[in-house]
């Protein structure tokens, strides 16, 4: 139950009595745990059949290719593009299930930051002809954390900076030492996100509103499972934008 109570008071102010509510939030509770089972049950389910499609594929390519059929090999890594981002949908909800039953588990190595950065913009600038990933890393530190994960922050970071900057060519990764952390910044050139609205983009299914959801398609979900990752690695993450200026992310890890 949720217990409430409010005062009743005449037209002088005085209390002439006390309104007492009880609400029997079983039902809520119960219709959650339902919705969250189902969430998890769903994206498993998802996830077999996509793994064994995309390894057809890339069978798929590899033959085509070798019959010297560029058409057709053509075709099939768009098919690859887009059961790439079917997994990492399905990915962002299997992670959040996790998240909801504190399941998620973090394995921490020692690793190289800068080379993790490197490794990860050259694999997100694989994917697009538009933009042009700029990069300044002077960090030059090892960091204890669970290499994966951050590296699936960087991406998010990086993906992004190309989807809500359509009209712009460049983006800025940035990482350097500031006292006991090494950060990294992630800048575009994009629509931004104003003031009001910068507090909510680290929230569970906080998506742009309006016109602009169906320009810019997503769950919502990307800079939820970020932030709890680097929460949980006992960083910080945030954001700094101006509307219509494009946006720097950022994220701390302690060294
Ligand atoms: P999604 O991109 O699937 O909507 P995210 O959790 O990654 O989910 O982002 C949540 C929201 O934060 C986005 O819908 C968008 O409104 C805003 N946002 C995230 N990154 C940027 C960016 N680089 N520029 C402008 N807005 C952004």
């Amino acid at each position: 139950f949720n217990f409430t109570y409010k005062p009743l008071r005449n037209s002088k102010g005085e209390t002439y009595g006390v309104l007492h509510a009880a609400i029997d939030v079983t039902k809520q509770v119960q219709l959650q745990r339902q919705k969250d089972e189902f969430l998890a049950i769903a994206s498993h389910e998802l996830k077999t059949p996509v793994t064994s499609i995309k390894a057809y594929t890339q069978v798929l390519e590899k033959m085509i290719r070798n019959e010297g059929n560029e058409r057709k090999a053509e075709m099939v890594k768009r098919m690859d593009i887009q059961i790439n981002r079917l997994t990492g949908l399905i990915g962002d909800l299997l992670d959040v299930t996790k998240i909801q039953s504190g399941k998620m588990t973090f394995n921490p190595i020692n690793f190289e930051f800068d080379a993790l950065v490197v490794e990860m913009v050259e694999e997100i600038q694989h994917t697009t002809s538009k933009h042009e990933i700029i990069v300044d890393l002077n960090a030059q530190t090892r960091v204890f954390a669970d290499r994966e994960r951050i590296g699936q922050v960087i991406v998010n970071f990086l993906t992004n900076a190309i989807k809500y900057s359509t009209d712009s060519e460049h983006i800025e990764v940035k990482t350097f030492l500031k006292e006991n952390e090494v950060l990294l910044s992630v800048r575009d050139f994009g629509i931004g996100i104003s003031r009001d609205l910068q507090h909510l983009v680290f929230d569970q299914f906080y998506r742009v509103s309006g016109k602009l959801q169906h320009t810019y398609p997503g769950l919502g979900l990307g800079l939820y499972i970020s932030s709890e990752i680097i929460k949980s690695e006992g960083g910080r993450i945030w954001v700094e934008s101006e509307e219509g200026e494009g946006a720097t992310f950022f994220f701390s890890l302690k060294i």
